[in-house]
């Protein structure tokens, strides 16, 4: 039941069609800074916190950050790219 989905906050997701960050519940607006989760989809870089851990050098490969990679800063969040 979507309505009965909760975003990692706590706070309940907007309806299926509005693409919203799964860590806040908030939905995307153009311009906010955004990466994708392995695992969840995609997410408010700044919901993601600074925790080298949580990020990969590419998504497609799973590739962990090496020591000296800086955390990824994201991309501006297009909603045309998911139309
Ligand atoms: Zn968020």
């Amino acid at each position: 039941m979507s309505h009965n989905r909760l975003s990692m906050s706590g706070r309940p997701m907007p309806d299926d069609d509005v693409h919203a960050c799964f860590i806040c519940g908030e939905p995307f607006v153009d311009g906010q800074m955004v990466i994708v989760d392995v695992t969840e989809g995609l997410c408010h870089r700044a919901c993601c916190g600074e925790d080298r851990e949580s990020y990969v050098r590419d998504i497609d490969t799973c590739e962990p950050l090496g020591r000296d990679d800086p955390i990824p800063a994201g991309d501006p969040y297009r909603s045309e790219d998911f139309a």
